[in-house]
Protein backbone atom coordinates (compact mmCIF):
# COMPACT_ATOMS: atom_id res chain seq x y z
CA UNK A 1 0.00 0.00 0.00
CA UNK A 2 1.32 3.41 -0.82
CA UNK A 3 1.35 5.55 2.02
CA UNK A 4 1.57 8.67 -0.08
CA UNK A 5 -1.63 8.78 -0.75
CA UNK A 6 -3.14 11.07 -3.96
CA UNK A 7 -6.39 12.88 -4.86
CA UNK A 8 -6.81 11.59 -8.69
CA UNK A 9 -9.39 12.67 -10.74
CA UNK A 10 -9.00 10.59 -14.42
CA UNK A 11 -11.07 12.56 -17.22
CA UNK A 12 -12.03 9.58 -19.81
CA UNK A 13 -13.97 6.22 -18.81
CA UNK A 14 -13.20 4.35 -21.75
CA UNK A 15 -11.06 1.17 -21.14
CA UNK A 16 -7.75 3.16 -20.99
CA UNK A 17 -9.57 5.29 -17.98
CA UNK A 18 -11.08 2.61 -16.10
CA UNK A 19 -7.97 0.71 -16.23
CA UNK A 20 -6.03 3.50 -14.99
CA UNK A 21 -8.30 4.24 -12.38
CA UNK A 22 -8.36 0.19 -11.13
CA UNK A 23 -4.66 0.36 -10.92
CA UNK A 24 -4.43 3.76 -8.86
CA UNK A 25 -6.82 2.36 -6.73
CA UNK A 26 -4.51 -0.72 -5.87
CA UNK A 27 -1.82 1.44 -5.27
CA UNK A 28 -4.13 2.97 -2.80
CA UNK A 29 -4.93 6.25 -3.91
CA UNK A 30 -8.49 8.27 -4.08
CA UNK A 31 -9.63 7.99 -8.01
CA UNK A 32 -12.40 9.48 -9.03
CA UNK A 33 -13.40 9.08 -12.67
CA UNK A 34 -15.13 12.03 -14.87
CA UNK A 35 -16.64 11.56 -18.05
CA UNK A 36 -19.03 12.77 -20.61
CA UNK A 37 -20.21 9.22 -21.99
CA UNK A 38 -19.67 5.87 -20.31
CA UNK A 39 -20.08 2.43 -21.24
CA UNK A 40 -21.52 1.05 -23.69
CA UNK A 41 -21.08 4.80 -25.12
CA UNK A 42 -17.67 5.11 -25.38
CA UNK A 43 -15.24 3.79 -28.67
CA UNK A 44 -13.84 1.17 -26.39
CA UNK A 45 -17.53 -0.58 -26.96
CA UNK A 46 -17.04 -0.56 -30.26
CA UNK A 47 -13.51 -2.74 -30.39
CA UNK A 48 -13.27 -6.12 -31.43
CA UNK A 49 -11.45 -6.93 -29.27
CA UNK A 50 -8.60 -9.11 -29.81
CA UNK A 51 -4.95 -8.34 -28.33
CA UNK A 52 -2.83 -7.03 -31.06
CA UNK A 53 -0.51 -4.01 -31.25
CA UNK A 54 -2.15 -2.74 -34.12
CA UNK A 55 -1.41 1.10 -35.07
CA UNK A 56 -0.15 2.23 -31.88
CA UNK A 57 2.88 3.68 -31.45
CA UNK A 58 6.46 4.18 -30.67
CA UNK A 59 6.90 0.51 -31.35
CA UNK A 60 9.62 -0.35 -28.58
CA UNK A 61 6.95 0.76 -25.91
CA UNK A 62 4.14 -0.65 -27.79
CA UNK A 63 6.03 -3.98 -27.43
CA UNK A 64 6.53 -3.51 -24.34
CA UNK A 65 3.08 -2.47 -22.83
CA UNK A 66 1.27 -4.77 -25.02
CA UNK A 67 3.69 -7.49 -23.51
CA UNK A 68 2.97 -6.65 -19.80
CA UNK A 69 -1.17 -6.23 -21.04
CA UNK A 70 -0.93 -9.92 -22.62
CA UNK A 71 0.32 -10.91 -19.16
CA UNK A 72 -2.33 -9.54 -17.25
CA UNK A 73 -5.35 -10.31 -19.24
CA UNK A 74 -4.27 -14.17 -19.34
CA UNK A 75 -3.73 -13.53 -15.39
CA UNK A 76 -7.70 -13.42 -15.55
CA UNK A 77 -9.05 -16.04 -17.55
CA UNK A 78 -9.99 -17.62 -14.36
CA UNK A 79 -11.89 -15.28 -13.42
CA UNK A 80 -14.97 -15.71 -15.67
CA UNK A 81 -16.97 -12.28 -15.18
CA UNK A 82 -14.18 -10.45 -16.87
CA UNK A 83 -14.83 -11.95 -19.97
CA UNK A 84 -11.44 -12.96 -21.02
CA UNK A 85 -10.75 -15.99 -23.10
CA UNK A 86 -7.85 -17.02 -25.22
CA UNK A 87 -8.16 -17.75 -29.27
CA UNK A 88 -5.91 -19.57 -31.52
CA UNK A 89 -5.77 -16.51 -34.79
CA UNK A 90 -4.34 -16.93 -38.07
CA UNK A 91 -3.09 -13.94 -39.21
CA UNK A 92 -1.97 -13.61 -42.66
CA UNK A 93 1.17 -11.89 -44.06
CA UNK A 94 2.38 -11.12 -48.06
CA UNK A 95 5.71 -11.39 -48.01
CA UNK A 96 6.77 -14.60 -46.32
CA UNK A 97 10.58 -13.08 -45.76
CA UNK A 98 9.68 -10.23 -44.00
CA UNK A 99 9.47 -10.93 -39.63
CA UNK A 100 6.82 -8.18 -38.37
CA UNK A 101 7.93 -6.56 -35.55
CA UNK A 102 4.79 -7.28 -33.25
CA UNK A 103 6.17 -11.01 -33.39
CA UNK A 104 8.16 -10.06 -30.18
CA UNK A 105 5.26 -8.39 -28.15
CA UNK A 106 3.89 -12.77 -27.83
CA UNK A 107 5.85 -15.01 -25.46
CA UNK A 108 7.96 -17.32 -27.66
CA UNK A 109 5.46 -20.66 -27.34
CA UNK A 110 1.99 -18.52 -28.19
CA UNK A 111 3.27 -18.12 -31.83
CA UNK A 112 4.59 -20.06 -34.47
CA UNK A 113 4.82 -19.88 -38.15
CA UNK A 114 1.34 -21.18 -40.41
CA UNK A 115 1.82 -24.80 -41.66
CA UNK A 116 0.91 -24.39 -45.77
CA UNK A 117 -2.19 -26.15 -44.97
CA UNK A 118 -3.51 -23.91 -42.58
CA UNK A 119 -3.26 -20.78 -44.76
CA UNK A 120 -6.24 -20.12 -47.32
CA UNK A 121 -5.88 -19.91 -51.08
CA UNK A 122 -3.16 -17.95 -52.20
CA UNK A 123 -1.63 -17.02 -48.96
CA UNK A 124 2.13 -18.38 -49.12
CA UNK A 125 2.28 -17.01 -44.78
CA UNK A 126 1.30 -16.44 -41.95
CA UNK A 127 1.38 -16.79 -38.07
CA UNK A 128 -0.66 -19.23 -35.90
CA UNK A 129 -1.05 -17.16 -32.42
CA UNK A 130 -2.58 -17.58 -29.14
CA UNK A 131 -4.03 -14.35 -27.96
CA UNK A 132 -6.70 -12.88 -25.21
CA UNK A 133 -9.83 -12.50 -27.10
CA UNK A 134 -11.77 -9.90 -25.03
CA UNK A 135 -15.96 -9.86 -24.22
CA UNK A 136 -16.33 -6.23 -24.65
CA UNK A 137 -19.59 -5.55 -22.77
CA UNK A 138 -18.64 -8.13 -20.11
CA UNK A 139 -15.10 -6.36 -19.51
CA UNK A 140 -16.40 -2.70 -19.41
CA UNK A 141 -18.68 -3.91 -16.72
CA UNK A 142 -15.88 -5.99 -15.13
CA UNK A 143 -13.84 -3.09 -14.82
CA UNK A 144 -16.69 -0.77 -13.52
CA UNK A 145 -16.83 -2.82 -10.58
CA UNK A 146 -13.33 -3.78 -10.28
CA UNK A 147 -12.97 0.22 -9.98
CA UNK A 148 -16.33 0.50 -7.69
CA UNK A 149 -15.71 -2.51 -4.89
CA UNK A 150 -11.94 -0.60 -4.58
CA UNK A 151 -13.71 2.84 -3.71
CA UNK A 152 -13.43 4.73 -6.96
CA UNK A 153 -16.33 6.98 -7.53
CA UNK A 154 -18.19 8.41 -10.91
CA UNK A 155 -19.13 11.97 -12.28
CA UNK A 156 -20.94 12.57 -15.49
CA UNK A 157 -19.53 16.10 -16.85
CA UNK A 158 -17.65 17.35 -19.77
CA UNK A 159 -14.22 19.03 -19.26
CA UNK A 160 -13.86 21.78 -21.31
CA UNK A 161 -10.07 22.59 -19.22
CA UNK A 162 -7.75 20.67 -17.43
CA UNK A 163 -6.19 22.76 -15.05
CA UNK A 164 -9.85 23.74 -13.78
CA UNK A 165 -9.24 20.28 -12.27
CA UNK A 166 -6.25 20.95 -10.60
CA UNK A 167 -7.81 21.90 -7.33
CA UNK A 168 -5.80 21.80 -3.99
CA UNK A 169 -3.27 19.28 -4.57
CA UNK A 170 -5.50 16.97 -6.99
CA UNK A 171 -3.63 15.14 -9.63
CA UNK A 172 -5.37 15.17 -13.26
CA UNK A 173 -5.14 11.79 -15.68
CA UNK A 174 -6.48 12.96 -19.00
CA UNK A 175 -7.68 9.84 -20.70
CA UNK A 176 -10.05 11.13 -23.17
CA UNK A 177 -8.93 9.23 -26.14
CA UNK A 178 -9.91 11.68 -29.24
CA UNK A 179 -11.62 13.52 -26.71
CA UNK A 180 -8.36 15.13 -26.07
CA UNK A 181 -7.75 16.68 -30.13
CA UNK A 182 -10.23 19.58 -28.64
CA UNK A 183 -9.72 19.14 -24.69
CA UNK A 184 -5.64 19.74 -25.23
CA UNK A 185 -5.78 21.01 -28.27
CA UNK A 186 -3.78 18.53 -29.96
CA UNK A 187 -3.33 18.31 -33.67
CA UNK A 188 -1.17 15.17 -33.74
CA UNK A 189 -3.99 13.03 -32.70
CA UNK A 190 -6.39 11.75 -35.53
CA UNK A 191 -8.92 9.61 -36.30
CA UNK A 192 -8.66 6.14 -37.87
CA UNK A 193 -12.06 5.47 -38.95
CA UNK A 194 -13.06 1.49 -38.29
CA UNK A 195 -15.96 0.28 -39.77
CA UNK A 196 -17.20 -3.30 -38.92
CA UNK A 197 -19.88 -5.87 -39.50
CA UNK A 198 -21.70 -8.47 -37.14
CA UNK A 199 -22.79 -11.21 -38.56
CA UNK A 200 -24.38 -14.71 -37.13
CA UNK A 201 -23.14 -18.00 -38.18
CA UNK A 202 -24.64 -21.84 -37.51
CA UNK A 203 -20.99 -22.89 -38.65
CA UNK A 204 -17.82 -21.81 -36.39
CA UNK A 205 -15.94 -19.67 -38.08
CA UNK A 206 -11.69 -19.40 -37.48
CA UNK A 207 -9.81 -16.13 -36.13
CA UNK A 208 -8.38 -14.78 -38.88
CA UNK A 209 -7.17 -11.59 -40.20
CA UNK A 210 -5.67 -10.38 -43.35
CA UNK A 211 -3.91 -7.18 -42.14
CA UNK A 212 -1.90 -6.13 -45.74
CA UNK A 213 -4.62 -4.67 -47.69
CA UNK A 214 -4.13 -1.52 -46.84
CA UNK A 215 -7.04 1.17 -45.41
CA UNK A 216 -9.66 -2.14 -45.71
CA UNK A 217 -8.17 -5.62 -43.93
CA UNK A 218 -10.49 -8.56 -43.95
CA UNK A 219 -10.21 -9.89 -40.08
CA UNK A 220 -12.64 -11.91 -38.80
CA UNK A 221 -13.15 -12.13 -34.72
CA UNK A 222 -15.69 -13.88 -32.52
CA UNK A 223 -17.96 -13.23 -29.65
CA UNK A 224 -19.96 -14.76 -27.35
CA UNK A 225 -23.24 -14.80 -29.61
CA UNK A 226 -21.71 -13.43 -32.96
CA UNK A 227 -18.75 -12.03 -34.99
CA UNK A 228 -17.13 -9.38 -35.92
CA UNK A 229 -16.17 -8.69 -39.19
CA UNK A 230 -13.65 -5.79 -40.12
CA UNK A 231 -12.86 -3.11 -41.27
CA UNK A 232 -11.76 -0.21 -42.36
CA UNK A 233 -8.86 2.05 -41.19
CA UNK A 234 -9.06 5.24 -42.86
CA UNK A 235 -7.01 8.06 -41.55
CA UNK A 236 -8.31 11.23 -40.54
CA UNK A 237 -12.10 10.24 -41.61
CA UNK A 238 -14.37 11.45 -39.15
CA UNK A 239 -17.44 10.54 -39.95
CA UNK A 240 -19.58 7.44 -37.68
CA UNK A 241 -22.00 6.92 -40.74
CA UNK A 242 -21.49 3.27 -42.30
CA UNK A 243 -21.36 3.06 -45.82
CA UNK A 244 -23.06 0.50 -47.60
CA UNK A 245 -20.61 -0.64 -50.37
CA UNK A 246 -17.65 -0.68 -47.88
CA UNK A 247 -19.23 -3.21 -45.92
CA UNK A 248 -20.14 -5.19 -49.17
CA UNK A 249 -16.17 -4.81 -49.46
CA UNK A 250 -15.47 -5.64 -46.32
CA UNK A 251 -17.37 -8.91 -46.28
CA UNK A 252 -16.14 -9.71 -49.57
CA UNK A 253 -12.78 -9.78 -48.58
CA UNK A 254 -13.54 -11.79 -45.39
CA UNK A 255 -15.11 -14.42 -47.28
CA UNK A 256 -12.33 -14.92 -50.14
CA UNK A 257 -10.14 -16.10 -46.91
CA UNK A 258 -13.17 -17.83 -44.55
CA UNK A 259 -15.85 -19.49 -47.52
CA UNK A 260 -18.35 -20.57 -44.85
CA UNK A 261 -19.22 -17.21 -44.51
CA UNK A 262 -21.61 -16.98 -47.49
CA UNK A 263 -24.15 -18.96 -45.08
CA UNK A 264 -23.86 -16.22 -42.67
CA UNK A 265 -26.57 -13.91 -41.67
CA UNK A 266 -25.95 -10.05 -40.93
CA UNK A 267 -26.86 -8.45 -37.80
CA UNK A 268 -25.78 -4.67 -38.52
CA UNK A 269 -22.97 -1.78 -39.41
CA UNK A 270 -20.54 -0.22 -36.89
CA UNK A 271 -18.32 2.55 -37.18
CA UNK A 272 -16.09 3.90 -34.33
CA UNK A 273 -12.76 6.22 -34.69
CA UNK A 274 -9.66 5.29 -33.09
CA UNK A 275 -7.39 7.62 -31.18
CA UNK A 276 -4.26 7.79 -32.93
CA UNK A 277 -0.95 9.55 -32.84
CA UNK A 278 2.23 9.04 -34.34
CA UNK A 279 3.48 8.81 -30.79
CA UNK A 280 0.62 7.42 -28.23
CA UNK A 281 0.84 10.52 -25.26
CA UNK A 282 1.30 8.87 -22.46
CA UNK A 283 3.77 11.67 -19.86
CA UNK A 284 3.25 14.16 -17.28
CA UNK A 285 3.52 17.59 -18.01
CA UNK A 286 6.50 19.75 -17.43
CA UNK A 287 5.44 21.80 -13.77
CA UNK A 288 1.74 20.47 -13.39
CA UNK A 289 -0.37 17.49 -11.65
CA UNK A 290 -1.48 16.35 -15.20
CA UNK A 291 -0.15 13.11 -16.87
CA UNK A 292 -1.63 12.29 -20.22
CA UNK A 293 -2.78 8.28 -21.52
CA UNK A 294 -4.25 8.77 -24.63
CA UNK A 295 -3.63 7.75 -28.76
CA UNK A 296 -3.82 4.31 -28.44
CA UNK A 297 -4.52 3.82 -31.92
CA UNK A 298 -6.26 0.21 -32.57
CA UNK A 299 -4.46 -1.31 -29.28
CA UNK A 300 -6.55 0.38 -26.52
CA UNK A 301 -6.98 -2.92 -24.83
CA UNK A 302 -3.71 -4.21 -26.25
CA UNK A 303 -1.74 -2.05 -23.95
CA UNK A 304 -4.44 -1.06 -21.61
CA UNK A 305 -2.94 -2.67 -18.43
CA UNK A 306 0.56 -1.84 -19.56
CA UNK A 307 0.28 2.08 -20.12
CA UNK A 308 -1.85 1.82 -16.72
CA UNK A 309 1.50 0.69 -14.83
CA UNK A 310 2.95 3.23 -16.68
CA UNK A 311 1.18 5.87 -14.85
CA UNK A 312 1.22 4.60 -11.97
CA UNK A 313 5.04 4.62 -11.69
CA UNK A 314 4.67 8.45 -12.94
CA UNK A 315 2.56 8.97 -9.99
CA UNK A 316 4.86 7.67 -7.87
CA UNK A 317 8.19 8.87 -9.52
CA UNK A 318 6.69 12.75 -9.11
CA UNK A 319 6.03 11.76 -5.20
CA UNK A 320 9.77 11.04 -5.21
CA UNK A 321 11.44 13.97 -7.17
CA UNK A 322 9.21 16.33 -4.64
CA UNK A 323 10.15 14.58 -1.96
CA UNK A 324 13.79 14.97 -3.07
CA UNK A 325 13.56 18.33 -4.17
C1 LIG B 1 -13.68 -0.81 -35.15
C2 LIG B 1 -12.66 -0.84 -34.04
C3 LIG B 1 -12.08 -2.03 -33.67
C4 LIG B 1 -11.13 -2.07 -32.65
N1 LIG B 1 -10.59 -3.26 -32.28
C5 LIG B 1 -9.65 -3.30 -31.31
C6 LIG B 1 -9.09 -4.54 -30.91
O1 LIG B 1 -9.43 -5.59 -31.44
N2 LIG B 1 -8.15 -4.52 -29.92
C7 LIG B 1 -7.75 -3.35 -29.32
O2 LIG B 1 -6.88 -3.40 -28.44
N3 LIG B 1 -8.28 -2.17 -29.67
C8 LIG B 1 -9.20 -2.12 -30.66
N4 LIG B 1 -9.73 -0.91 -31.05
C9 LIG B 1 -9.15 0.33 -30.50
C10 LIG B 1 -9.76 0.69 -29.17
O3 LIG B 1 -11.16 0.67 -29.26
C11 LIG B 1 -9.27 2.10 -28.76
O4 LIG B 1 -7.86 2.17 -28.81
C12 LIG B 1 -9.72 2.36 -27.32
O5 LIG B 1 -11.11 2.21 -27.23
C13 LIG B 1 -9.32 3.74 -26.83
O6 LIG B 1 -9.82 3.81 -25.53
P1 LIG B 1 -9.82 5.14 -24.68
O7 LIG B 1 -10.35 4.78 -23.35
O8 LIG B 1 -8.48 5.77 -24.77
O9 LIG B 1 -10.85 6.09 -25.47
P2 LIG B 1 -12.45 6.06 -25.50
O10 LIG B 1 -12.99 4.68 -25.42
O11 LIG B 1 -12.83 6.89 -26.68
O12 LIG B 1 -12.86 6.80 -24.17
C14 LIG B 1 -12.67 8.20 -24.05
C15 LIG B 1 -13.40 8.68 -22.81
O13 LIG B 1 -13.13 10.06 -22.61
C16 LIG B 1 -14.35 10.77 -22.46
N5 LIG B 1 -14.14 12.16 -22.89
C17 LIG B 1 -13.63 12.60 -24.05
N6 LIG B 1 -13.56 13.95 -24.04
C18 LIG B 1 -14.05 14.34 -22.83
C19 LIG B 1 -14.22 15.61 -22.20
N7 LIG B 1 -13.89 16.76 -22.80
N8 LIG B 1 -14.75 15.64 -20.94
C20 LIG B 1 -15.09 14.50 -20.29
N9 LIG B 1 -14.93 13.28 -20.85
C21 LIG B 1 -14.41 13.20 -22.09
C22 LIG B 1 -15.33 9.99 -23.31
O14 LIG B 1 -16.68 10.31 -22.98
C23 LIG B 1 -14.93 8.57 -22.90
O15 LIG B 1 -15.47 8.25 -21.64
C24 LIG B 1 -10.72 -0.86 -32.03
C25 LIG B 1 -11.34 0.35 -32.38
C26 LIG B 1 -12.30 0.37 -33.38
C27 LIG B 1 -12.95 1.67 -33.74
Amino acid sequence: MNTDKKNIWIVGAGVTGLTTGVRLLQEGHSVTIVAKEFSPNTTSDIAAAIWFPFKVNPRAKALEWSRFTYTKLEGLLNTPEAGVSMTSSLRLLSDPSRVPWWTNALPKNRIRKATTNELPKGYEAGYQMEVPLIEVPQYMRYLYNQFVQLGGKMIQKIVVDLDELLVDDRWVINCTGLGARQLVNDPALFAIQGQILHVKSEEPLPTISDNEGGDIAAYIIPRKNYYVLGGTAFNNEYSTQPKEEISKEIWARCEAIVPQLKNAEYINTVVGLRPARKQLRLEKEPHKRIIHNYGHGGAGFSVSWGCAEAVAQLVAKASVSLIAA
